[in-house]
């Protein structure tokens, strides 16, 4: 992973701009290595190549806030008092926490951000997954996922007369917080805000597998966005347009290893202890970037049926699922219907 980052990292690292040389039409983009991923923020309007610099000074602090793999961050810090003491927070941890919090309950605990115990135990918290011995032993497995339970996660907001004080808890010593389900959305989703204050309102932030989108193109075009083959690198299983929303898509592809000729991927069902098998990619549209980031994952956990159920429930979100069998599943709302697998 790393040498990839860097490899790109020479390629991508200037900024292209193209159309024509008008300032307020001119379509500016930089990429850059960020959220153990490439960041890509594409806009275009008076003052954009300095709000595009504003934009990833804002997705680098609150990156900062959330990385649970960087120790001064304030997730780290809930973490490593798991068991003890509240911890304050600001005001952005404190947003991206609640909204994965809900998601935690709407999806009936499949999206569970307190999963780190059982990723440990499967080997996907350190840079290159994969375990040095043997698969976990039920006995772990059963100690891992009592570990495992967002709604221990206690989260306390109160208006004081000096302003709002904000704290989090994990009620238990040993869990752990992990964001990779939701924290380049919601770090997506500030970078747009941040654009937005300063009157850029056309705009695409690519950050991984999440895309928001917000505006056109320069030619009065919305943006579209192609959706992976979950099994061919540089296959595309479908293109949509993206206006004033945001696509995430979570995959079996992206983080896994092999194992006694079993593949063991990165996202795990809370309530087996197991990595989940029964899915090659799920993608969600959702006006939010932490929204179809979030829902992304737990859509991978609860599989085809109850996952379209809970699409349907949330207004403005659509999904597109393909199952081990390379079956495709989409939600009435997916907006595209032809999809070649
Ligand atoms: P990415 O965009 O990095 O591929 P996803 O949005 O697909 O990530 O989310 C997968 C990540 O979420 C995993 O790498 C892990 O950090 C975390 N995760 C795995 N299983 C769960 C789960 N059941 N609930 C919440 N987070 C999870
Ligand atoms: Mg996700």
């Amino acid at each position: 992973m790393k040498t990839f980052v860097s490899v790109l990292f020479v390629f991508f690292t200037a900024q292209v701009c193209w159309g024509d040389s008008d300032n307020t039409t001119r379509l500016v983009s930089e990429h850059r290595p960020l959220l153990h991923t490439f960041v890509e923020i594409k806009a275009w309007g008076n003052g954009a190549p300095e709000a595009i610099q504003a934009a990833f000074a804002e997705m680098e602090r609150v990156n900062s806030l959330l990385n649970n793999y960087d120790p001064e961050s304030e997730i780290s810090r809930i973490n490593n008092a798991a068991g003890g003491a509240p911890i304050p927070v600001s005001k952005e941890t404190m947003e991206a926490l609640r909204i994965a919090f809900r998601f935690g309950e709407l999806s009936g605990g499949a999206l569970d951000i307190t999963i780190g115990p059982l990723l440990k135990l499967w080997g996907f918290t350190s840079e290159e997954p994969g375990l040095a011995g043997s698969e976990p032993k039920r006995s772990a497995l059963r100690a891992a996922k009592k570990l495992v339970n967002f709604r221990k996660l206690e989260l306390c907001e109160v208006y004081e007369k000096d302003g709002w004080v904000r704290s989090a808890r994990l009620a238990q010593q040993g869990m752990w917080i992990d964001v990779g389900s939701f924290s380049k959305g919601y770090v997506a989703d500030r970078a747009l805000e941040v654009l937005q204050q300063r009157g850029i309102t056309n705009a695409l932030i690519a950050a991984g597998g999440t895309i928001c989108a917000r505006g056109v193109k320069p030619d009065g075009s919305p943006w579209k966005v192609a959706v992976r083959h979950p099994r061919k690198e540089d296959s595309f299983l479908t293109f949509i347009t993206l206006r004033d929303a945001a696509i995430s898509t979570s995959g079996d592809y992206e983080r896994f290893y092999e194992k006694k000729g079993k593949r063991r991927g990165h996202i795990i069902d809370p309530r087996t202890g197991m990595p989940v098998e029964r899915m090659q990619s799920v993608s969600v549209i959702a006006e939010k970037g932490i929204d179809s980031d979030a829902l992304s994952t737990a859509l991978f956990v609860l599989g085809p049926e109850k996952g379209i159920a809970l699409i349907d429930s949330l207004p403005g979100t659509a999904a597109l699922l393909v199952t081990h069998d390379s079956s495709i599943v989409m939600s009435q709302s997916w907006p595209e219907k032809i999809v070649i697998y």
